[in-house]
């Protein structure tokens, strides 16, 4: 197997809590690889929801997603953290001496003194909209990467989940109007968003669906088949929002050989996984009482990494000291 890397740290997974891991990793002088399947840092927040408000996290009252992923990286940044993005780790193998090799999807072979997967939900893919696919790019998305792209366009919005919620309230004051399309009565979303939504000056057509896309080089009409309507509803567009939700998948991760509970990694107090030096933190793990907010799983992640840096150096003590130490 020819080596085209080697680190001491490997992260799978460049979302906030890889991020964070990079960052944790750095304050203790390992050399970091921080590897994701997705062009960009930011796993969930950058792909799914960029614009919205997050507030749970300690110390930010209140932060766009997009700000948060801003912010971790430049956290990550301080050290010298290597970024290898667009390429998924496919396959895990183990030298003689133990150390993990990290195979990637273009047959890049990342040798690591320990790997810490923070793999999420794995690689993600949006469910498609079947009526006007060809339209993707074109008007049609799947995720709203900067609202600004919408100031002054008609913006019609598929969904009932939280993500086609918050697009709703998000683009109402940029867009020239919005028009919410979901096909059952009820909403799945936060029922405090839901009420916002119908005061927020958008249009909503429950118990309807779009059944086609019609433009030119680009979008152009929408039309809404709506539930005892004999004819569809046309609606002129300039942009379509398709938050139907996504479809998650550990793919290779699964077959690593470490010990799963359903679709997350089995890990202990130490965030150890069931393979030597393999640990997980974040999204991806599993243990009792696992509480799924980024905040845990920044803790996750500073405790897998210390564990990591003491097999890495079992001189080395487990605490790292304060980043005020090292000012
Ligand atoms: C709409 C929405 C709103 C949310 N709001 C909040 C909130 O307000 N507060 C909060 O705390 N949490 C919120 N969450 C949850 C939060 O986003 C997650 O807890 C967080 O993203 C988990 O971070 P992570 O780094 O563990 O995983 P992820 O963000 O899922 O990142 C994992 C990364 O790993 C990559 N990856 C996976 N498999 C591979 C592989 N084999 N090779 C290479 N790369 C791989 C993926 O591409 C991804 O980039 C929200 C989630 C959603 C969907």
């Amino acid at each position: 197997m020819a080596i085209t890397m080697s680190t001491d740290i490997l992260i799978v997974g460049a979302g906030p809590v890889g991020l964070y891991g990079a960052y944790c990793a750095g304050f203790r002088g390992l050399r970091t690889v921080l590897v994701d399947a997705l062009p960009e840092c930011g796993g969930q927040i950058t792909a799914l929801y960029p614009e919205k408000q997050i507030r749970d996290i300690a110390a930010v009252p209140g932060s766009r997603g997009r700000e948060v992923v801003n912010a971790l990286k430049a956290q990550a940044d301080s050290f010298d953290t290597e970024y290898v993005l667009g390429r998924e780790a496919v396959g895990l193998s183990f030298a003689s001496d133990g150390r993990p090799q990290v195979t990637l999807s273009d047959d890049t072979v990342i040798d690591a003194g320990a790997v810490v997967v923070t793999a999420g939900i794995g690689t993600f893919t949006p469910r498609t909209l079947p009526a006007g696919e060809e339209f993707l790019d074109r008007g049609l998305s799947y995720f709203v990467p900067a609202l600004d792209d919408y100031a002054d366009n008609d913006v019609l919005v598929v969904g009932g989940g939280d993500s086609a919620v918050d697009w709703t309230l998000a683009l109402a004051p940029i867009a020239r109007s919005v028009t919410l399309v979901h096909r059952r009565g009820q909403f799945r979303a936060h029922a405090a968003s839901v009420r916002e939504m119908y005061d927020c000056g958008a249009q909503i057509i429950t118990d309807a669906q779009v059944v086609a896309l019609l433009g030119d080089e680009r979008v152009r009409e929408a039309h809404v088949r709506v539930d005892g309507e004999e004819q569809p509803r046309v609606h002129k567009v300039d942009a379509v929002v398709a938050a139907l939700g996504f479809l998650s998948n550990l793919g290779p991760l699964a077959e690593w050989g470490m010990q799963l509970d359903r679709r997350t990694i089995t890990v202990d107090t130490r965030m150890r996984t069931t393979l030597d030096r393999v640990y997980a933190a974040g999204d991806v793990t599993s243990y009792p009482g696992k509480v799924k907010l980024m905040s845990v799983g920044f803790g996750e992640v500073a405790t897998a990494v210390n564990n990591a840096a003491v097999v890495l150096d079992p001189d080395l003590p487990l605490f790292p000291g304060h980043s005020t130490d090292h000012a």
